[in-house]
């Protein structure tokens, strides 16, 4: 399979990043180890999120066009973590990303003019740019 970009990671950041790029034109896919937000998922159930995601004092939307407080019925400033998670789920429908899960990213090389992006199963992806959306503190480990 050939994408102009690769986008390893499907939570927020990618997300964001697969309709900035969309927005310019540039096609672009989603390889997601888990499920879309799979972060999120992972979190313990009813937590709240910091920023306020409220039409006032929004610092979670992830774009001005499609915010949490049109795409999801909130319970109050701060959505939780399942009001986030079914944010996630409407913005990359409404913006229809190409979104690839339970694809987990296992090497990527740089060939000439291009990446190569093998996957778990064994999977080979080629791609102009590639892009690294995950989050680095998704594994607990102990302060050096
Ligand atoms: C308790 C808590 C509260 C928070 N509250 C807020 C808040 O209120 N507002 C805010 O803006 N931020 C908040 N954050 C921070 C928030 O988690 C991060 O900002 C956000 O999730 C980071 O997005 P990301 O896309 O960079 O990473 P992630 O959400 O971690 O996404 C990375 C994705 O990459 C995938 N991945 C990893 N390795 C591979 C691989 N090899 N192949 C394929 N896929 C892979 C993962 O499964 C994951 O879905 C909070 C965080 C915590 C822990």
């Amino acid at each position: 399979m050939k994408e102009p970009v690769i986008i390893i990671g499907g939570g927020p950041a990618g997300i964001m990043t697969a309709h900035c790029l969309k927005e310019f034109g540039v096609k672009s896919v989603v390889l997601e180890k888990g499920k879309l937000g799979q972060s999120w998922r992972e979190m313990r159930s009813g937590m709240v999120m910091l920023s306020p995601a409220d039409a006032s004092h929004d610092m979670t939307s992830l774009s001005f066009e499609n915010p949490i407080w049109k795409a999801v019925p909130l319970n109050g400033p701060f959505a939780t973590r399942e009001e986030f998670i079914r944010y996630m789920e409407v913005f990359s429908k409404d913006s229809r990303i190409k979104l690839r899960e339970k694809c987990t990213v296992k090497k990527i090389c740089k060939e000439d003019d291009r990446f190569e992006v093998v996957t778990a199963d064994g999977n080979k992806l080629e791609a102009k740019q590639g892009c690294c959306c995950r989050y680095r503190c998704d594994r607990p480990s102990l302060p050096a």
